[in-house]
């Protein structure tokens, strides 16, 4: 199953696709991950996109479709992928079709993650990862079970994002309602758009993912 999820920061886009990778052994395809590993590892790719990111800004789009293009041609890809924060310009979705075309395959469904904004900033600026495992945590929604140790691998080291800052993430928002929310139309057109209320909490937002991934 091929799948992009689409959605504003923190609509827990980055959530459901690690779930749904657990669950269904599809790739998780996160452009903002890629992005902030090729920026701690100071590759080119990095430096021309670091503060560009830091700006709450889009990266160019040459830049992360040539990334898109690679990470999809690799082995794991075969069996589906969820493409998390990819596409997010009508560039990047038309350049998508066209190298899926060339693969002879295509996508089976776009998720739309419906948030409000009022909620997104509270949202963002509480979250935080444990900076071995990459489990998500929030200050108010969800806190590790044991303070300062993480459920999943026990480290005790945690960190924020530097884009999670307030007056980035309202950037961060107006990119999103400018430049991707458009790709909703294009996708509906395609019938191939599919809303979900991600204002639930996280166990009910996966099960109305599974229903509409079931119901086709
Ligand atoms: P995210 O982790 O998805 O919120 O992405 C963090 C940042 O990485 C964004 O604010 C952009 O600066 C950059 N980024 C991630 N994905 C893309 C994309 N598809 N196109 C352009 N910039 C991106």
């Amino acid at each position: 199953m091929k799948l992009i999820f689409i959605g504003p920061p923190g609509s827990g886009k980055g959530t459901q696709a690690a779930k749904l990778e657990r669950m269904r052994g599809l790739v998780q395809i996160s452009t903002g991950d890629m992005l902030r590993a090729a920026v701690a590892s100071g590759s080119s790719l990095g430096q021309q996109a670091k503060a560009i990111m830091e700006a709450g800004k889009l990266v160019p789009d040459h830049l992360i479709i040539g990334l898109i293009e690679q990470r999809i041609a690799e082995p794991d890809c075969e069996s589906g992928f969820i493409l998390d924060g990819f596409p997010r310009t009508t560039a990047q979705a038309e350049a998508l079709d066209q190298l899926l075309q060339d693969k002879g395959t295509a996508l089976d469904r776009v998720i739309e993650f419906e948030v409000d904004d009022s909620i997104l900033i509270d949202r963002i600026s509480g979250r935080f990862t444990c900076a071995k495992c990459g489990e998500g945590y929030h200050d108010s929604f969800k806190q590790p079970k044991t303070t300062g140790v993480c459920d999943i691998c026990g480290s005790s080291e945690f960190k924020r994002r530097a884009d999670d800052k307030a007056e980035k993430v309202k950037t961060r928002l107006s990119e999103y309602h400018a430049l991707t929310a458009p790709l909703l139309p294009y996708y509906r057109n395609k019938q191939l758009l599919r809303t979900i209320d991600a204002m639930a909490d996280i166990d009910e937002v996966a099960g109305q993912l599974n229903l509409v991934l079931e119901s086709g």
